[in-house]
């Protein structure tokens, strides 16, 4: 039995009950201002197992390290100059840091699936009091099984999870929406691995210098990069400029697309085009089109700027050929 504790209404009770789960080595959903994690104690193996094995998520699939401050973040990598000035700057917020890895421990190995380095985030709001109340970093990747569309309600979690876990928080709706922009910084170096809920340009524009995007498919570098993800079971197609009676339609802004009228069903991510809306609203609006039955979900172009990379990034993913 899936056991659901309002935070908005019991924030105290959520952290306590969210605290014995963890404490009891299971993984616990929970909200963050990105998506809904499932998170779990970073050192106990137990955990970071059933974390995998919820998911159905490869084990070479690399889990964030989830802190409540720089200094935590320092017990378990290390940071140089540029990665201390981006932390200081962005966190908390929709930033991970992959930084050399300094913690060792077997519930470390699998979560940083044996890689030398560790993914490293401060969250906003309730996740980041659950770690200050836990007092260790937590492994939470998102609440959802591999390769689907990511959680931003609790009702998501519940949906795509069922009796998988035992505690959802609802925290209500993600503010962001998409999951948090990752680089990786190495030698003072800063390269893109994942376009967020972080603007890159915000990036860029503290470091002085563009940043350099990294997409290595022979080593995954980032399971957000796995060409298939964010996948809904309907198809998926882009840059649509008109939109078929068995189609659902998501559009953006006062694009104007032909046959809409005839649509099984039509959402704006933002009547007034603000790309950060649209991120807000992408998963829950692909996961309601889904449910109309439609055979595909027909997207108008997203500008490709500010949080339109991460928007581009993941629908181009969820309409990438499927595995299975
Ligand atoms: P999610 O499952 O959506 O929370 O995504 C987890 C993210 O963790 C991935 O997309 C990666 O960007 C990131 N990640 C974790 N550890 C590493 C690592 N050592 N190297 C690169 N990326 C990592
Ligand atoms: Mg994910």
């Amino acid at each position: 039995m899936v056991t659901i504790v309002d935070a908005r209404s019991d924030h105290h009770g959520a952290l306590e009950k969210a605290c014995a789960v963890l404490r009891s080595g299971h993984p616990v959903a929970i909200p963050t201002e990105t998506v809904y994690g499932l998170a779990g104690d970073i050192h106990a193996e137990h955990a970071i197992r059933r974390i995998f094995e919820i998911k159905g998520r490869p084990a070479s699939n690399p889990l964030i390290c989830h802190v409540s401050s720089i200094e935590m973040a320092c017990e378990y990598v290390h940071f140089d100059d540029l990665a201390l000035s981006l932390a200081n700057a962005f966190w908390p917020g929709p930033l991970t840091l992959v930084l050399p890895r300094k913690m060792r421990g077997a519930a470390l190995e699998l979560a940083s699936a044996g890689l030398s380095t560790l993914a490293v985030r401060i969250p906003q709001g309730f996740s980041r009091e659950l770690i200050e109340c836990f007092g260790r970093g937590l492994a939470a990747p998102s609440a959802n099984i591999s390769g689907r569309v990511s959680p931003t309600s609790a009702v998501h979690v519940q949906e795509g999870l069922g009796q998988r876990v035992g505690l959802i928080v609802d925290g209500g709706t993600c503010g962001i929406g998409v999951e948090s922009t990752v680089v990786e910084i190495s030698e003072c170096v800063c390269a893109l691995l994942r376009p967020g809920g972080l603007d890159v340009s915000m990036l860029e524009r503290m470091i002085g210098r563009s940043i350099e995007t990294r997409s290595d498919h022979t080593v995954l570098k980032s399971p957000g990069m796995m060409a298939s993800h964010y996948a809904p079971r309907a198809r998926v197609r882009l840059d649509a400029l008109e939109v078929f009676p068995d189609e659902a339609l998501l559009t953006f802004g006062a694009c104007s697309v032909a046959g809409a009228e005839a649509a099984k069903s039509v959402q704006n991510l933002s009547v007034k085009g603000s790309l950060e809306e649209a991120a807000a609203r992408l998963f829950d609006a692909m996961l309601v089109a889904d449910r109309t039955g439609a055979t595909t979900i027909a997207v108008v172009p997203i500008p490709l700027e500010g949080l339109g990379l991460a928007i581009n990034d993941r629908l181009r993913r969820s309409a990438a050929p499927r595995i299975s």
